[in-house]
């Protein structure tokens, strides 16, 4: 890693690389990307010019046009491939990771591991894009469907998994036969290049089209350029669900097709009859792991009433034990947020739960002194919350949890429910009863339910999506591939007639 950024401090970064082979070069204002995690300047990259992307598109179409007629199991020993370069270079891009975004480096080691195990599923993928047969009511008919690729993809990914979510998306579309065009957050672009770096030698030494993937940088006027441009069949964005709506008007009102990812407000229902030595520290976990700034991050804890006081004093308790500061140490639980802008609407948001009647048990602050320097550094806080107030409705993107507390749980599902957002959700319980009516079509009502385990930390075999602002959307696993392919169905007659659907006769 120290090479790459060392090369990254000398030269400007430039975008609008396809394989690597071009290099488009821009003339626009560069793009400072400084670390969250001691305020260092890391590079200065090129953001990709109108010009530059439009060459990236018809590079991209071009590749398209011999990509897809690669088999799918082709495709996949490619996927097999690139899967086996992550494994090379996992620690030096994880340690990237937690450099750029701020998250620990378990965590940023997470992410490539992530990376690696979606290439081992879309391997297997490759050889599994089945199709239905069905009967013909009609007689020598044969009647069936199968799947085709879309075409261009464009990947607009988030600041806080800057490279797997990329992943989920890249490797699944590219074994359907799509080629992709990534657009990451502007907030950490260098993880996406390293990204393209490590995968180039497997693109040329197969000698595929250059195009397969593409990359362009910017901010959100590049990934508004994917969402009006109708050469890009699917538009995948995760974000803010502010931005996933300005993304689903534009592209619905061309007639495209958009797969959303967007935020949550995820809680987890702490019952009469949970394991509270499971309980806490996947609670602590989900509320303080990469800083509060995961989709999946736990914000609302909904807390039986005869348990309450016992669950608040061990959460104080394991709060006091954690430990702030530079993510790269790995005794670290608590890294920075992404930038000062994250620490002022962290702030903001602790101003709003005072005014709007909730009480602090643990006060948060921004952090300072020696290892602070940065400024992004804060104290993770608790506060006792009305469950209606405006704050608990929303997303704030910061390690702050919301306690309230719960008689009957119908009542805590009810307030589980009770927001714009369904992403994910979880219930504590050892009673049988309690989690299967949590799981039930009168239970949680996000994408995501789990039973004694926390709202974060996802594996990719799931199908992984929220419902309501959380866009709907689902990537990774299980049948989230369909989302990147167009179903065709097919009716060939084999016979000597021409007989018609519901006995409809026509004589000539
Ligand atoms: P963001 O919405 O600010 O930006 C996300 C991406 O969208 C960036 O690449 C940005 O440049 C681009 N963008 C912004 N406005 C756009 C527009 N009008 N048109 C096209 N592109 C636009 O989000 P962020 O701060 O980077 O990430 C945090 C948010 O992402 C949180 O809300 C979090 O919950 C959500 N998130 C969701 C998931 C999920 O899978 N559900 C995963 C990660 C993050």
């Amino acid at each position: 890693m120290q090479q790459f950024l060392q090369k990254l401090k000398t030269q400007p970064v430039v975008s609008g690389t396809s394989t690597g082979q071009a290099f488009w070069h821009s003339t626009e204002e560069l793009i400072d990307t400084h670390s969250p995690v001691d305020g260092e300047l890391m590079a200065r990259v090129h953001p990709t010019t109108r010009d530059d992307y439009d060459k990236v598109v018809q590079t991209a179409e071009k590749a398209f046009a011999e990509w897809r007629t690669i088999p799918a199991p082709r495709r996949g020993e490619m996927v097999r491939q690139i899967g086996e370069q992550f494994r090379r270079y996992k620690k030096e891009l994880g340690t990237l990771v937690s450099y750029e975004m701020g998250k620990s480096l378990q965590e940023g080691l997470g992410e490539v591991q992530e990376i690696i195990d979606i290439c081992d599923f879309a391997v297997g993928l490759s050889r599994q894009l089945y199709g239905l047969t069905m009967q013909s009511e009609r007689p020598d008919h044969r009647m069936y469907e199968q799947w085709h690729p879309l075409g261009v993809v464009g990947i607009i990914s988030a600041f806080n998994f800057p490279v797997a979510v990329w992943s989920w998306n890249a490797m699944i579309a590219w074994v359907c036969g799509n080629v992709c065009i990534w657009k990451p957050s502007e907030k950490t672009p260098l993880t996406a290049l390293a990204c393209q770096q490590i995968i180039l030698d497997v693109l040329v030494q197969n000698d595929l089209p250059e195009g397969v993937s593409c990359l362009i940088t910017g901010g959100s006027e590049a990934g508004s350029w994917l969402c009006t441009d109708p050469r890009i069949a699917l538009v995948s964005a995760t974000g803010s669900t502010r931005m996933g709506k300005v993304v689903a008007r534009t592209v619905a009102g061309r007639l495209g097709r958009y797969l959303l990812e967007l935020g949550g407000n995820n809680a987890i229902i702490v019952s009469s009859h949970a394991d509270l030595n499971v309980a806490i520290p996947a609670i602590v976990f989900g509320a303080v792991g990469t800083a509060g700034q995961r989709c999946t991050s736990t914000r609302r804890l909904i807390i039986h009433e005869s348990i309450y006081e016992d669950v608040k004093q061990r959460l104080v308790r394991a709060y006091g034990q954690l430990r702030i500061g530079n993510p790269l140490d790995e005794k670290v639980h608590v890294g920075p947020l992404i930038d000062r802008d994250a620490v002022a609407a962290y702030q903001s948001a602790l101003f709003k739960i005072k005014e709007q009647g909730g009480r602090m048990l643990i006060d948060g602050e921004v952090l300072e002194g020696p290892g602070f320097g940065s400024g992004c550094y804060v104290r993770p806080a608790i506060a006792e919350m009305p469950a209606q107030t405006e704050i608990v409705q929303h997303e704030t993107f910061a390690p702050i949890l919301y306690l309230m507390k719960y008689a009957t749980l119908e009542e805590a599902i009810d307030l589980q429910n009770g927001v714009p957002q369904g992403l994910s959700s979880s219930i504590f319980t050892l009673n049988l009863r309690e989690a299967e009516q949590f799981l039930s079509a009168a239970g949680s009502d996000c994408g995501i339910a789990n039973v004694n385990i926390g709202t974060s930390g996802a594996e990719i075999g799931g199908a992984f999506g929220g419902e309501k602002e959380s866009g709907g959307g689902r990537e990774s696993g299980s049948d989230a591939w369909r989302a990147y392919m167009r179903r065709q169905t097919n009716t060939i007659n084999y016979g000597t007639a021409l007989p018609l659907a519901q006995g409809i006769k026509f004589e000539l």
